[in-house]
């Protein structure tokens, strides 16, 4: 089984800097699991501690059964890809390819023939004579790939392999690892800073901060129920709405409105308790006539995003952002109303959310 099992790993640079900070994580066999996170929490030395390429300062890496942690990266069946791709500017395609096999010492024919074969599964046929400065962008990261991938390695760790690339190669790349490693079914740890990009791919995602994990979910759970605020103020294109509020006889106040307190909440909080409400601007309905219970606000800012706009609306207490459909038309300076949906209001104490769990 090609799993990856890290526990208590923490790795204090030479200056000083705690990377990484006791951490343990689970990935499970032929998961796509993506590590997401501000730039310096710890994601790029994560993926380079599993590989090999950094010494742990503690703990341990086990890939299946086997404790790798004092391995080099030679022996630990990993292929990886760099966010530059790190491709042999003066070799040709195919020759690039071949190579972690010239490393393992195969058969000079062998490693052609895996080679070409790893060229024509990621649709490189007619290009392996290239060098790759004679390459677009999406060729050599399709490159970088089936350089990685050659060996058949049991696990596969992207270092965010798409950020090189125009917005609509990107998305096109995107579609094309996730078919790729749906296909391979090959265990793979996705380095990257961009949300969507995680939301988009991943079965599960760690949400890390300063070397340790604050989330681990599906991308469903940590989008709709961050655990905790610095989880909520970080997943989500338009960041969810956070707004003060007191708890005063099951319900909340804040910013002019009363909302009832969620049901996972109940009886877990007290009369005069402060707590921060977080709705996402998904999830809001907008009216421009009163909503019972709603906030009520002025429009200061429109923007519009395509199918939908976002709509700034200055309530009681400061901004609260909704998205609305496009056939409502708010205008700056008309008065609105915004009511969370049922079900969608999520109260955080102390910065982490309250729940019956
Ligand atoms: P980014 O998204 O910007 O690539 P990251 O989440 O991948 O960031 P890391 O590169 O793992 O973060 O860095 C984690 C911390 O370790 C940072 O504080 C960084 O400054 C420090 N660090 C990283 N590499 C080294 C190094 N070789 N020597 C000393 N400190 C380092």
């Amino acid at each position: 089984m090609a799993t990856i099992t890290l526990r208590g790993l923490t790795k204090v640079y030479p200056g000083g800097a705690r990377a990484l900070d006791a951490l343990d994580l689970d990935v499970a066999d032929g998961e796509f699991f993506a590590l997401l996170g501000p730039s310096g929490c710890g994601k790029t030395t994560l993926l380079r501690t599993v590989a090999g390429l950094e010494t742990a300062t503690g703990g341990t890496v086990r890939l299946g059964a086997a404790d790798v942690t004092r391995l080099p990266p030679g022996r630990r069946d990993v292929g990886m890809v760099f966010q530059d791709y790190a491709l042999f500017p003066h070799m040709t395609v195919l020759d690039n390819i071949a190579y972690p096999l010239r490393i393992k010492k195969r058969r000079r024919a062998d490693r052609y023939r895996a080679a070409r074969e790893a060229a024509r599964e990621l649709g490189l046929d007619g290009l392996e004579g290239r060098r790759p400065a004679e390459l677009s962008g999406g060729q050599q990261q399709r490159v970088a790939l089936a350089r990685a991938l050659v060996a058949h390695p049991r696990t596969f760790l992207l270092d965010e392999p798409l950020s090189n690339l125009d917005a609509r190669l990107r998305l096109e790349a995107r579609t094309f690892l996730k078919r790729l490693q749906r296909r391979l079914g090959v265990t793979t740890v996705f380095v990257t800073h961009d949300q969507a990009e995680a939301l988009a791919l991943a079965d599960r995602i760690a949400v890390m901060d300063a070397g340790r994990v604050r989330q681990l979910g599906t991308p469903a759970e940590v989008f709709r129920r961050p655990a905790n605020l610095f989880v909520a103020s970080f997943i989500g294109s338009t960041p969810m709405n956070l707004l003060p509020g007191i708890v005063r006889g099951g319900a909340v106040a804040t910013a002019g409105a009363e909302l009832p307190v969620p049901d996972e909440a109940r009886g877990r909080l007290a009369d005069g308790e402060p707590v921060v409400c977080g709705i996402r601007p998904e999830y809001l309905d907008y009216g421009e006539e009163p909503l019972d219970g709603a906030f009520r606000g002025t429009v200061s800012v429109v923007e519009h995003l395509g199918g939908s706009s976002l709509v700034t609306l200055d309530v009681e207490g400061g901004p609260v952002r909704v998205v609305v459909g496009e056939d409502l038309d708010a205008a700056p300076g008309t008065a609105g109303w915004a009511l969370p949906r049922p079900g969608r209001l999520l109260l955080y104490r102390d910065g982490e959310l309250v729940t019956a769990a």
